[in-house]
């Protein structure tokens, strides 16, 4: 079957508001056409993020009432390590509250001012946890990678060359680390080979230089590897996911991700100093070290989650909603950047809206109509999440790729929904000319996309008021 059915059945259900048009109108006026600021109440299928919005399983949820919330020494967090250390193989494991705590407390024991940090492509907090420390945040991926036509299997690769040239450029004592994204979330959820991720090890052997995971979507990665490696053809997931891991020295984790919870991380590594240090650094900012902020419970909905995320009936069913999300938008003829990665699927709004410049935000303005028009939300990533302003003329640097992501939350919406997302949009493409631009009235110092506010350059299309 090339698109699977859902491998579950559904227990509890969360009743979902349609709302009219007239309603999101009022919505978005009141937000100031800002996603971000718009109650989740008054969205139909919300595709802003994959991140912690996942649907945990009847086992999960067993699990949170066998929580032993002991402060120390809960028996969750003994099934934790030892389901991470089965998976991963790293000797530490060190629970945090999410993804970007595990990646603070790393660099903050390991990153000195003026060193390099290279990855694939870092992720935004990845990014900002790095530049923290007074260091540099590279990413050297493949050139393919910023193509939003060019179709390879492995688009997430890191670029040895330039990562060789890079470390003979800074010198291998300035690299405490190099970190590698799987799958490469910034670049369209795309996946790394194992091939480049030996070869990488390879390289930095050579030069003494560890090598550590942002391994928030590794087991959609490994189902990528198994798919698209011919020698992993029939190697199960656990098994892939083991080899790919030995290939490291250590892990950064947002279970909010693969860890199929709705908050929750951690860190795990084999050197024993380091582990040590950022233990102590835990104590200070997160808590006793077998709970890290979180609660005995959410460990073990943790613990299962990661034992249930390398089922292979799963990862086909979830790769496969969110290719099948993009391929009746391409038979529909909407433009989307290829190839679909594993966990959403971008709309190319510079093609979608020819007629709008970058000046005038066409990813949010298509953002903003799909919201409008089918109660639908995704997130603008584009010259509101990536302009720049230039420091020698005052205007604006706009990002190469103007897009608008459709996050796809695991084991959430069905195919039927996923198939309404796909009709609304093949309409609104249909009608694309009526989308008008925005201009930018409000804007903060850092992370502007969060609280910017616009207004609509030429009013709202008329259209029938509708209900979705
Ligand atoms: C989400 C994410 C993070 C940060 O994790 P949080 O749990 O949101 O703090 C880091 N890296 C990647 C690739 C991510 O997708």
């Amino acid at each position: 079957m090339k698109f699977p059915s859902e491998p579950f059945k559904i227990k509890v259900v969360e009743p979902i508001r349609r709302t009219t048009r007239e309603e999101r109108d009022t919505r978005l006026r009141i937000a100031g056409y800002n996603l971000f600021q718009v109650p989740a109440e008054s969205v139909y299928v919300d595709l802003l993020t994959d991140s912690g919005t996942a649907a945990m399983s009847d086992r999960q949820w067993a699990g949170l009432m066998l929580g032993d919330e002991s402060y120390a020494g809960s028996r969750n967090y003994y099934h934790l390590e030892e389901t991470v250390r089965s998976i991963f193989g790293y000797k530490h494991v060190i629970p945090t509250h999410q993804g970007r705590m595990a990646e603070n407390l790393l660099f903050s024991t390991i990153v000195k001012p003026g060193m390099c940090v290279p990855n694939n492509i870092h992720f935004d907090t990845t990014r900002a946890n790095v530049e923290h420390q007074g260091a540099e945040a590279l990413d050297v991926v493949v050139r393919e990678a910023y193509d939003p036509r060019c179709d390879l299997p492995f688009k997430g690769n890191i670029d040895l060359p330039r990562l060789e040239e890079t470390i003979n450029r800074a010198g291998p004592d300035k690299i405490p680390l190099v970190m590698m994204t799987i799958t490469n979330n910034s670049g369209g959820g795309q996946p790394v080979s194992m091939d480049n991720i030996r070869r990488t090890r390879g390289l930095l052997d050579h030069y003494h230089i560890p090598l550590f995971f942002d391994a928030c979507r590794f087991a959609e990665n490994c189902f990528f590897i198994k798919e698209r490696e011919p020698e992993y053809a029939h190697t199960s997931i656990l098994d892939i996911a083991r080899e790919l891991f030995s290939y490291g020295d250590g892990c950064t984790m947002s279970a909010k991700k693969d860890g199929l919870v709705n908050i929750g991380g951690f860190l795990s590594l084999n050197d024993g100093q380091w582990a040590q240090d950022i233990t102590n650094m835990l104590i200070l900012v997160e808590g006793f070290p077998t709970y890290g902020g979180l609660a005995g419970r959410d460990l073990e909905a943790m613990a299962r989650g990661l034992e249930e995320v390398l089922d292979e009936e799963y990862l086909r069913f979830r790769i496969g909603q969110v290719r099948y999300l993009g391929e009746l938008l391409e038979g529909g003829g909407v433009p989307i950047l290829k190839p679909v990665g594993g966990h959403a699927v971008y709309l190319n709004a510079k093609e979608f809206l020819p007629h709008i410049p970058q000046s005038e935000f066409p990813g949010q303005a298509l953002a903003v109509a799909l919201y409008r028009d089918f109660g639908i939300r995704g997130v603008e990533i584009g010259t509101l999440m990536f302009g720049k302003k230039d420091p020698v003329t005052g205007g604006t640097i706009h990002p190469e790729l103007e897009m608008v992501r459709l996050a796809v939350p695991r084991r959430v919406y069905t195919n039927m929904q996923i198939t309404y997302v796909a009709e609304s949009i093949i309409e609104l493409y249909r009608r694309r000319e009526l989308i008008h631009g925005l201009a930018l009235i409000h804007e903060a110092p850092m992370l502007r996309h969060f609280t910017a506010r616009f207004e609509e350059l030429q009013g709202s299309p008329s259209l029938e008021p509708m209900t979705v």
